[in-house]
């Protein structure tokens, strides 16, 4: 592996990064006697990936190559166009929502609003939104989340400001209030607990996530940080764990990216803007290294570079 991927030091491997002697399973459920405890598991984790239809092939395909092969059954991608042949094909849960494909706040939102809708249905103890630039490390993720309990309030991200936005919130016919509150950068991904997400109900289901939206005329990730620390005063927990390619990516130390929970790269403003893995697949053959980074957590995966035998 190391002839594969040169610059990762050990610690990048060593056996708790990866997960125990399993190398890449994650906590399956009755370990170390835990047995009726509740320990928190993938399956427990729905993952909402945003997506639109002119994405599917350029983003899209190379997550579900990817970290949403390892947690297809909760990971759930929320698009704008009819895919058949895609969900057939690589039997993912592609919902659409139905929503403008237009990159405005209404439609940006009218898809929001479906995934908390959807969340709320599934049962699951956490909400895990993503954007389809976002590669999830699964057992950090797992890790992150397992020192809260989804029954308390959590709001977990990355701000994209170093303080709160100060919005107008629209109250009734005529005027506005100015208030103030943190948000989680929807570009790096944030997570909710199941108990917030409740609270959320009276300002989210059932469309009403659009008219709280048209209230602060804000995006929707701004929207979610409206809801729970302007509506409801629950804090943000700020994580550095969560990336966005607003950052500049390169100067991730690659030791420690295979702790981080999301990673992404950048777009048509920067393509060099990318985690720096040296080893794996070439820039050209993985652009954004999410390939490369992909097979060192999964070595098994039947795509990856194979080791090359010892010679004695
Ligand atoms: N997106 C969308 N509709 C659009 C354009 C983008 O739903 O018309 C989604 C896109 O798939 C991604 C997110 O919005 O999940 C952010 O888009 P992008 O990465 O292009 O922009 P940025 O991160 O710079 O805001
Ligand atoms: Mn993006």
């Amino acid at each position: 592996l190391e002839e594969l991927f040169p610059l990762l030091t050990q610690a990048c491997l060593a056996p708790n990064v990866l997960g125990g002697p399993e190398k890449h399973a994650l906590p399956a459920g009755k370990v170390g006697g835990l047995a009726g405890s509740d320990k928190l598991e993938l399956k427990d984790i729905f993952f909402a990936v945003k997506t639109t239809r002119k994405y599917h092939k350029s983003r899209l395909e190379l997550l579900i190559q990817t970290w949403v092969s390892q947690a297809k059954e909760q990971t759930y991608i929320f698009t704008d166009g009819e895919d058949k042949e895609l969900q057939m094909r690589t039997g993912t849960n592609i919902i659409n929502t139905n929503c403008s494909a237009a990159h405005t706040r209404q439609a940006l939102c009218c898809k929001m609003s479906v995934e908390y809708d959807k969340f709320i249905e599934s049962q699951k103890k956490w909400f895990c939104h993503v954007d389809d630039d976002n590669y999830v490390v699964l057992a950090s993720m797992v890790r992150l989340l397992s020192s809260y309990h989804h029954s308390q309030d959590v709001y977990l991200g990355r701000p994209s400001l170093d303080h709160p936005i100060e919005a107008a919130e629209r109250v009734k016919s005529d005027g506005s209030v100015s208030v103030k509150f943190w948000f989680a950068t929807g570009g790096a991904g944030f997570c909710i607990s199941r108990g917030l997400a409740l609270k959320m109900s009276p300002w989210a289901s059932l469309g009403n996530f659009i008219s709280t939206a048209e209230k602060i005329r804000l995006p929707d990730d701004c929207t979610v940080g409206y809801i729970i620390e302007a509506l409801l005063e629950v804090t943000l927990t700020h994580t550095h764990l969560f990336h966005s390619h607003l950052e500049n990516l390169q100067k991730l130390p690659t030791d420690t990216l295979l702790e981080q929970v999301t990673l992404s790269y950048g777009g048509f403003e920067n393509r060099r803007n990318v985690v720096n893995i040296v080893g794996g697949f070439s820039l050209a053959e993985d652009p954004t290294r999410f390939k490369t980074l992909h097979c060192l957590l999964y070595p098994d995966t039947k795509w990856c570079p194979k080791l090359k035998p010892h010679k004695n």
